[in-house]
């Protein structure tokens, strides 16, 4: 497999970075995940924007434009030669000292990793997936604000560990006052009375490329939208609850703790928002050759 790496396309055995990189250290750096279907990036500028966005937000100056990074994500994949897949493309601080201030690393570093992605079975696009509520909460928008897609992830991680031991393959995070917030690595929608619901940006949920995605089908579906606070019991009595992301698409949920949400899984509109992003991502999105 070859790496773009700081300029150069290199084999993933010398794709290398220093042990005194921020990133590495202190989480410090930021990242995506994208996806290719059919030799072309699906929402490849969104994702790059909010690469760029994150960056200015923790006060990170890229090296490189817009153009170059879109540029160099196309090389990745055509490097590699496959034809759908997902690419993880990562930004670090840089090399600096032993100590957190971030000036005193020299430059940034970023590399591509195009590469194949299978995040869930695929009986559970067919049968839906069981989550669960996660004790880990999601950390306040004054700790860490939720936009930003840095590379602290720990709170997902020790989240996702979490819906593992209750035996779910996702979790379901709250904010600091009870409501849901996301999941450890996708946003999350429900269905009640024919209205599509999902939680604001502003408690806690990261704001989602698929998200988004989802909203402007809605749209073209004609299924109204409520972007308001959820509880869990919005879930466990909604008439159907689906999650989305750049890895795992549209994936229907099953249960939440051990209750089941609706009556059938999938349900009707979880069918058709899954069948319009599929067919979204097989029709659009930027040539790789
Ligand atoms: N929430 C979190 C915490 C994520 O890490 C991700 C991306 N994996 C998402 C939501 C979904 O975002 P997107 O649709 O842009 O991939």
């Amino acid at each position: 497999m070859k790496i773009w790496l700081d300029g150069e396309l290199v084999d993933e055995t010398q794709a290398k970075i220093s042990v005194f990189d921020h990133g590495l250290l202190y989480g410090d750096g930021v990242f995506e995940g994208l996806r290719f279907y059919n030799r072309r990036v699906f929402r490849l500028e969104e994702h790059i924007d909010r690469l760029f966005a994150s960056a200015k937000a923790i006060l990170l100056k890229m090296s490189w434009s817009r153009e170059d990074v879109c540029r160099h994500v196309l090389e990745t994949i055509r490097a590699n030669d496959l034809d759908d897949g997902y690419v993880r493309l990562v930004v670090t601080r840089g090399t600096g000292g032993l100590g957190l201030n971030p000036h005193l690393c020299e430059k940034p570093s970023m590399f591509i990793i195009a590469s194949t992605i299978t995040l869930y079975p695929e009986e559970c696009y067919r049968e839906g997936m069981a989550v669960a509520t996660c004790a880990t909460r999601r950390p306040a928008p004054g700790a860490l604000m939720p936009q930003v897609k840095s590379l602290n992830y720990l709170n997902n991680v020790m989240a996702k560990v979490e819906a593992i031991q209750a035996g779910a393959m996702e979790g379901v995070m709250l904010n600091e006052q009870g409501y849901v917030a996301e999941c450890t690595g996708d946003n999350l929608f429900l269905i009640r009375d024919g209205v599509l619901c999902t939680p604001p940006v502003s408690d806690g949920a990261l704001d989602g490329i698929t998200r988004r995605v989802i909203l402007e089908l809605a749209d073209q579906l004609d299924v109204p939208v409520r972007e308001a606070s959820l509880t869990r019991y919005d879930i466990f009595t909604a008439d159907e609850c689906f999650l989305t992301g750049s890895a795992a698409e549209v994936i229907p949920v099953a249960s939440l703790d051990g209750r089941e949400i609706g009556n059938a899984c999938p349900g009707p509109f979880s069918e058709r928002f899954l069948a319009a992003f599929r067919e979204l991502t097989q029709t659009s999105g930027t040539p790789i050759d």
